[in-house]
């Protein structure tokens, strides 16, 4: 599970990466992609406030050989080699990065072989070919489903299957895109008719994102017991939904144009190895659930194969960030809310056949908890907008507002580990046009 890469006492040369507080200890080193005024697309590794230029580090020989191939403008053929390779290339991160190796002593003194954040562009990590999103949440399925359907919340199949739907990847944006409100058809009365107008109901999804590394060839199911290794990372993901859009639109065939106008990901993939601290056991399922059926199920999985992750969605209205206030918080939650484990998404994503390949994205669904606060996204915490939330500067809010900016952030802590953050997931809503 871990190694030398997550030992916390590590320390890098970069100092910043030495601040408790940081996202990017070197016990971290996400993958994404960077550019500056000096060149184009390539691959960086976070480390404290910079980001390491791989294919620098590789010239310079602080990381060993054979980098060429994986360190251009996507993280797609680092996400198309075997597990045993990622865990080489991190440790060879890891050494080059570390403040005690005889590598990190000589990439300390080199000049340019990082860079600040500050001064650079941070990319969608990966080209996605097939993107997914998932429903797992079944605090959020509930609560959403009892505003539809009060006496019937949670559909028969729920606690069977992994609920999903295939989403758009050519709309997928880096963090800090800024989003335009969607004009759509949608119907203030459930029989019609529609009106064509920009979405009243623009909301966010507080959602982790799954880059699948290897694939699988088609009709190929990826088992159970191998799909945990099909995760090459995680970053944070923010699916945008027009909820107006989707009331009208979702029956029969579920979400179309009301969640493919745009999907926000965080800058940095950080990888299944660097959370292997911060497993937990797959959620426990409420007494007569049904046990997941035989190809979902595996002990390994089951004892840890759900990620320990505190989520927050952060609000700042242009009028706050015209008067200078700081962003607020509207929810703090837990990845470990998931009703179904990354493992369990690969081995139901590909039963019948179906090829996940490099760079593939899956959503998890919105991530929302038991608890009120922790729900994760407004048509939740508003309840559909009948309980307006009010913000620090004594703005109103239903749903999301033309100059409204959404950031999500999360944090993996516990006990013994170096705690690791994700960076940031963003975006402002402009007006439609
Ligand atoms: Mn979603």
């Amino acid at each position: 599970m871990t190694n030398a890469t997550h030992d916390p006492a590590l320390r890098s040369w970069v100092e910043s990466a030495n601040d408790g507080a940081t996202d990017f200890p070197v016990q971290n080193l996400p993958w994404g992609v960077f550019r500056d005024e000096r060149t184009g697309w390539r691959v960086g590794v976070a480390i404290g406030d910079r980001v390491l230029d791989v294919a620098a580090a590789a010239r310079a020989g602080v990381v060993g050989e054979a980098w060429e191939q994986v360190t251009g403008p996507t993280l797609n053929a680092l996400m198309a080699e075997s597990p045993a390779q990622w865990t080489a290339r991190r440790r060879a991160v890891s050494d080059a990065l570390r403040a005690d190796t005889e590598a990190g002593r000589r990439a300390a003194h080199i000049d340019g072989l990082t860079r600040p954040l500050t001064d650079v562009e941070l990319g969608v990590p990966a080209t996605v070919g097939d993107y997914t999103d998932f429903y797992a949440s079944i605090h959020h399925a509930t609560n959403v489903g009892s505003m539809f359907r009060p006496d019937n919340p949670l559909l028969p199949n729920y606690k069977w299957v992994p609920i999903g739907y295939h989403g758009r990847a050519s709309s997928i944006v880096a963090s800090g895109t800024p989003i335009r409100r969607p004009i759509g058809q949608w119907s203030a009365e459930a029989a019609g008719p529609p009106t064509v107008a920009p979405t009243r109901r623009l909301d966010y999804e507080l959602e982790l994102g799954l880059w699948i590394g290897g694939g699988n060839a088609l009709g190929i199911p990826v088992p159970i017991q191998r799909a945990g290794e099909a995760v090459f990372g995680v970053s944070l993901l923010n699916d945008w939904s027009a909820r107006d859009v989707q009331a009208w639109e979702y029956q029969p065939l579920g979400p179309f144009l009301a969640k493919n106008f745009a999907t926000t990901v965080g800058q940095w993939v950080v990888t299944s190895e660097a959370l292997a601290p911060f497993r937990s056991p797959a959620t426990s399922r409420a007494p007569g659930d049904p046990a997941p059926l035989s190809y979902l199920l595996d002990a390994g999985d089951q004892a840890a194969g759900g990620i320990d992750v505190r989520l927050e969605v952060w609000l700042r209205s242009e009028r706050m960030r015209s008067e200078g206030m700081a962003p607020h918080r509207l929810s703090l939650g837990s990845s470990t809310d998931l009703y179904w484990t990354p493992a369990q998404f690969v081995a139901h994503h590909t039963m019948g056949g179906c090829n996940l390949r490099a760079g593939d994205l899956l959503g998890t669904g919105t991530i929302s908890g038991a608890d009120p606060g922790s729900r994760g996204c407004l048509l939740e915490l508003t309840w559909r907008g009948s309980q307006p939330l009010r913000l620090p500067s004594g703005e109103e809010r239903r749903f999301l507002e033309d100059g409204d900016e959404v950031t999500i952030r999360a944090r993996a802590e516990r006990a013994g580990a170096a705690p690791i953050g994700f960076g940031t997931c963003t975006g402002v809503v402009m007006p439609a046009a």
